[in-house]
């Protein structure tokens, strides 16, 4: 696809760009539940502005731009005390909550290769209900996952079964504050003490909770204890292009000292080329995202914040009271924060899913794992809060609907062969061949998404991730006629 011979005017270029959005989620109008953390028009002018004001500076060297160092160094301060670390914590700015994560497991494990010299391949446990991205950290690092399950009924981390799979090859245990999925907050203290005892590591992941569930607490919600005031908290991850609304690239990472942060840092003297030392991942990055963090959360303030954090809860509880009140559906677990799950005992929730997304709503689909049956998610934000009478009035309808649709899945002739393949995992050609059969071949995906998440929800983890990744590896492709 080649260039334009001469260059385009402005305005034509931002009007193609308007219309290439056209499809996307309409996430202004309140009604999608997920991806989008909306703080309001105010936050959103601030953001934007600092955003574009760093765009073009380079965080790759603090000695030419000292200003994002010191902004880094101002979110760390903050949020060190928002989470209760003495002056001892220290941190960095990352891109988002995988890179904090990223950058905490890696710590661990070069701190295991420091003061554990014994272990080989390191292993991390990991909750069911902890994030992919530890998953992705531990494949890209080289560390084994142990996975244990959770308290079926609460939702939450099970430390027996934590220091059961405790072995002498660990060395990070993870909680979450809370988990993605239920909005539940591990016992982080009892997972505290496991650490201690064991000599090991303890990361929570507050990728959600680290910002919002301090106001939460101060608006009378019994939170779990679940940062540095735990003992045996070793690191915490904190986004802030979630709850603390700033645009998106905007996450911390933080250490309980010097001592372990210094396993996170890579400095590198060995090639032809300036002198580089990174505290994350990237190398080059924009100032962009670190001067709209801050620039976002010194305009909301804290009480802006408590705010914001008040409209959250009030429509969390409207939500989940208005769930309670739908016969045939429930809650998954008691959610702390913001975050429901729910599932239907005579509906399928693909289809639920559908029939809401047919009447202009985004709500997520989760598939069944480790035990635990297919859900429903809604991450509620603020901008939510407006169109929760009409969410629920439309979930009423959207479960009749769903009701009355025969079970989803794919034809047999499809999936009876995967069915078959149990662990194992077929060829790509073989995979693509079934992807074609579904209908999804070459990166298409139909209105309707019900038939395939069932068929999905039916196979082993394994094979869903080998199907995820041919599917992918064909959609991302450029398009033969060149537009
Ligand atoms: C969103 C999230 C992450 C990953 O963060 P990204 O910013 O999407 O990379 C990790 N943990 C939890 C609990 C999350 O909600």
């Amino acid at each position: 696809m080649p260039l334009p011979r001469q260059g385009r005017p402005a305005e034509e270029i931002l009007a193609a760009l308007e219309r290439f959005r056209e499809r996307d989620l309409p996430w202004r109008s309140g009604r999608v539940f997920a991806y989008v953390f909306d703080g309001g028009p105010d936050l959103m002018e601030i953001g934007k502005r600092a955003y574009t004001m760093y765009l073009t500076e380079n965080g790759l060297d603090f000695t030419a731009f000292p200003s994002l160092m010191q902004l880094e160094n101002a979110l760390v301060g903050f949020a060190r005390e928002h989470l209760r670390g003495g002056p001892e914590v220290v941190g960095n700015f990352t891109s988002g909550g995988t890179e904090s994560i990223m950058l905490a497991v890696k710590a661990a494990r070069d701190w295991a290769r420091a003061h554990r010299p014994g272990v080989e391949v390191p292993e991390i446990v990991l909750p069911v209900t902890a994030h992919a991205a530890f998953h992705k950290a531990a494949h890209y690092l080289g560390l084994r996952v142990v996975q244990v399950p959770v308290d079926r009924q609460r939702l939450v981390a099970d430390a027996d079964a934590v220091e059961q799979a405790i072995g002498p090859n660990t060395i990070l245990l993870v909680g979450s504050a809370p988990c993605y999925s239920f909005g539940t907050v591990d016992p982080i203290a009892e997972l505290g003490e496991l650490a201690l005892r064991h000599g090991l590591l303890l990361h929570v992941d507050a990728c959600m909770g680290g910002f919002v569930l301090p106001y939460f607490r101060r608006l009378g919600v019994e939170v779990p204890d679940f940062d540095f005031s735990v003992p045996g908290v070793s690191s915490i991850s904190m986004d802030l292009h979630k709850y603390a609304y700033t645009p998106k690239g905007a996450s911390l990472i933080l250490y309980r000292d010097h001592e372990l942060r210094r396993h996170q840092i890579f400095a590198c003297a060995r090639w032809v080329g300036y002198t580089m030392v990174n505290n994350a991942v990237q190398s080059s990055r924009s100032g962009g995202p670190m001067a709209a963090a801050w620039a976002v959360m010194q305009a909301a303030g804290d009480e802006g914040y408590l705010r914001l954090a008040r409209t959250k809860l009030e429509a969390t509880r409207r939500i989940c009271d208005g769930i309670r009140g739908i016969e045939g559906l429930e809650l998954c677990g008691e959610p702390v924060m913001s975050l429901v799950a729910f599932r239907s005992r005579d509906a399928d929730p693909f289809h639920l899913v559908d029939e809401m997304a047919a009447r202009g709503w985004y709500i997520q689909p989760s598939l069944s794992y480790g035990g635990l049956p297919p859900h429903v998610h809604l991450s509620i934000a603020a901008s939510n809060a407006p169109q929760v009478d009409a969410s629920l009035a439309d979930l009423r309808e959207a479960l009749e609907a769903a009701r009355k649709l025969p079970p989803p899945g794919l034809p047999r002739q499809l999936v009876e062969p995967l069915a078959a393949a149990g662990d194992a995992v077929p060829d790509p050609a073989a995979l693509r061949a079934m992807l074609q059969m579904a209908g999804i071949g070459g990166g298409g995906l139909p209105e309707r998404m019900a038939d395939v998440n069932a068929t999905l929800d039916a196979l082993p983890a394994v094979l869903r991730e080998a199907l995820l990744t041919e599917f992918v590896n064909e959609a991302f492709v450029p398009p033969a006629d060149g537009s």
